[in-house]
C-alpha cells in the first residue's frame, strides 16, 4: 500500500520558505511591474529582481523542472506540481525561480536535443533568465491541425533554406531567438514530415510583420508575434532533433508545457478561492452574511471540490511522469488535465467574479481577466476539443467491441451465466440474439 499524501518534511520547509518567499518578496513585483514579465529587465528591475534568483539559487529551488545535470535540481515533476502551484499565483515568480513558459519548455528542448553550440549560446541564458525565447509553430491558415502547415525548409548544398509564414509566436518581439517547426518532406506522414530548427534572431530573413495583443495588453505589451521566415539560410547545426523529428521533439515542450500550466492553475484558483471565503464572511446582506446564504455556500463549495479534484489528478499525473520517465505514455491524463484545468478555472473565476457582485466584475479584481485567461488557456498548446479526442481515443485502446447484438452487460444474460455459474442452471430467461 504505497500511496501516501504526506510531503517530506525537508521539502515541506522548502515549499512553506517559497510561499513566503512569493509572498512578501516577489507579489510587490506583480503590482509594479505586472506587464514586464517577458521583457529585458531595466537596470532598476535588474537590481531588484536578481538578487531574489540568488535566494533562490542559494535554496536549491532553481530550474526545478531540469535535471541536475542541465542546471536543475532534478526534484521531478510532483514536488515541481507543489512548487508551481505557489509560483503560479504570481506573474514574476517564475521568472525569478527559473521556470518561466515558454522559456522552460525551449530549455528543455535544447537541453535533450541541441547541439554543443546551441547549449552553449542559449541554455544557459535561458536558465538564468537573461534572455527570452519564442515557439513559432502555428501558422495563419490553422493551428490545431498541423496537416496544413506549410512554412519548409529545403536543401540547397549544405543549406537548408526556409519560407514561410508563422503567426502566434509568443514574445517573438523580445526573443533572443526562435524554436521553428517546419516541413521538410511534404510527402511524409505528419508526424514525420517535420523537422525543428533554432534559429537567432538576427539571422537574415526573419520578420515580424505584426503583433497582435491579447485583450487587456497596452500598445507597448503586445506580444503575439505574426512572424515571416523569408529564404532564411542555416547549416546543419541549427537544426534540434533529426530530419522528420520535430514532432518527437515538440512533445518534450508540449507534454512538460502543459502539465505545468496545470499546476500554476491550481495556485491560481486557491487564491480565488481564499478571496470568496473572505468576501463571503466580510459581506452582509438582508440582515445576514453572504457566508450564510445557501447559494453563497454552494459557490464555495463546487469551487473547493473541482479545485481538489483537478488537484489530485495532476498530482497522480505529475507521479504517472516520474514513474515512467514518458510523457508519451502519460498523454490521456496530461490531454486531460489540460481541458479540465481550463475548465475549473473558468469555473471558479465566474464564481468568484459573482460572488464579488460589481467589483468582481471591474479591474480592481483579477476575475475578468482571468475568465479571459481561462479561454486563452483552453486555446493554447492546443484547444480543448483536440485535447478531449486524444482522451477518448486514448480510453478506447483498452476496450475491444462485442460481436453480439446484445451488450456483453445485459443484465438479463449476465444474471443466466451467474446462475450457471454458481447454481449449476440458468433460471433467468436470456435475451435472444
Ligand atoms: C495567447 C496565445 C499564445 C500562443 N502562443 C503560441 C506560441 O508561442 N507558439 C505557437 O506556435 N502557437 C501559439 N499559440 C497558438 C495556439 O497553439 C493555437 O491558437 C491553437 O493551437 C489553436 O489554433 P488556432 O488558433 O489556429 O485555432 P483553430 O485551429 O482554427 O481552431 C479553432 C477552433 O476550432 C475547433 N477545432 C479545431 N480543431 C478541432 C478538432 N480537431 N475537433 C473539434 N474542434 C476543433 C475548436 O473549437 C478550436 O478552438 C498561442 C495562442 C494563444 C491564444
Amino acid at each position: 500500500m504505497a500511496i501516501d499524501f504526506r510531503v517530506e518534511p525537508e521539502f515541506q520547509e522548502l515549499l512553506d520558505w517559497t510561499r513566503e518567499f512569493v509572498k512578501n518578496k516577489i507579489k510587490p513585483i506583480d503590482l509594479v511591474w505586472p506587464h514586464d514579465v517577458y521583457k529585458d529587465m531595466t537596470p532598476e528591475q535588474a537590481a531588484i529582481i536578481n538578487p531574489l534568483k540568488d535566494e533562490v539559487r542559494a535554496k536549491k529551488l532553481w530550474a526545478c523542472h531540469l535535471g541536475p545535470e542541465l542546471g536543475g535540481q532534478g526534484y521531478g515533476q510532483l514536488k515541481l506540481a507543489l512548487m508551481n502551484e505557489i509560483l503560479g499565483t504570481s506573474r514574476w515568480a517564475p521568472r525569478v525561480f527559473g521556470t518561466q513558459a515558454p522559456d522552460t519548455g525551449n530549455a528543455e528542448i535544447i537541453a535533450h536535443f541541441g547541439t554543443d553550440w546551441q547549449k552553449e549560446a542559449y541554455l544557459e541564458p535561458l536558465l538564468e533568465g537573461g534572455i527570452v525565447s519564442c515557439y513559432s509553430m502555428t501558422e495563419p491558415q490553422g493551428g490545431a491541425d498541423p496537416g496544413v502547415f506549410t512554412t519548409n525548409a529545403h536543401r540547397e548544398g549544405d543549406e537548408w533554406v526556409i519560407n514561410g509564414r508563422k503567426i502566434w509566436s509568443s514574445n517573438a518581439r523580445w526573443a533572443t531567438f526562435f524554436i521553428v517547426m517546419v516541413v521538410t518532406d511534404p510527402e511524409a506522414p505528419v508526424t514525420s514530415r517535420f523537422s525543428m530548427f533554432l534559429l537567432p534572431r538576427d539571422t537574415p530573413g526573419i520578420t515580424i510583420e505584426h503583433n497582435f495583443g491579447i485583450a487587456g495588453e497596452g500598445p507597448e505589451d503586445v506580444s503575439e508575434g505574426l512572424v515571416s521566415y523569408k529564404n532564411v539560410r542555416v547549416n546543419d547545426d541549427a537544426m534540434l532533433g533529426g530530419v522528420g523529428e520535430a514532432f518527437k521533439v515538440a512533445q518534450t515542450r508540449l507534454g512538460g508545457g502543459r502539465v505545468h500550466h496545470a499546476m500554476r492553475t491550481i495556485g491560481n484558483c486557491q487564491e480565488f478561492l481564499d478571496m470568496m471565503a473572505e468576501r463571503a464572511l466580510s459581506r452582509s446582506t438582508k440582515g445576514t452574511l453572504l457566508a450564510e446564504k445557501e447559494s453563497v455556500q454552494t459557490m464555495l463549495a463546487d469551487s473547493y471540490i473541482d479545485l481538489q479534484q483537478l488537484r489530485l489528478f495532476v498530482l497522480y499525473t505529475a507521479w504517472q511522469i516520474d514513474e515512467y520517465q514518458d510523457y508519451y505514455r502519460v498523454r490521456k491524463d496530461i490531454a486531460a488535465i489540460k481541458v479540465q484545468c481550463a475548465r475549473v478555472y473558468e469555473r471558479i473565476a465566474t464564481r468568484a467574479l459573482h460572488l464579488h457582485g460589481a467589483i468582481g466584475s471591474s479591474t480592481a479584481l483579477p476575475f475578468a481577466g482571468a475568465l479571459l485567461g481561462a479561454q486563452i488557456m483552453a486555446l493554447v498548446d492546443g484547444p480543448t476539443e483536440v485535447h478531449l479526442a486524444t482522451v477518448a481515443k486514448q480510453l478506447l485502446r483498452d476496450y475491444k467491441p462485442t460481436t453480439s447484438v446484445w451488450p456483453t452487460y445485459l443484465i438479463p444474460n449476465i444474471t443466466a451465466d451467474a446462475e450457471l455459474a454458481l447454481l449449476g442452471r440458468e433460471i433467468t430467461e436470456r435475451v435472444p440474439e
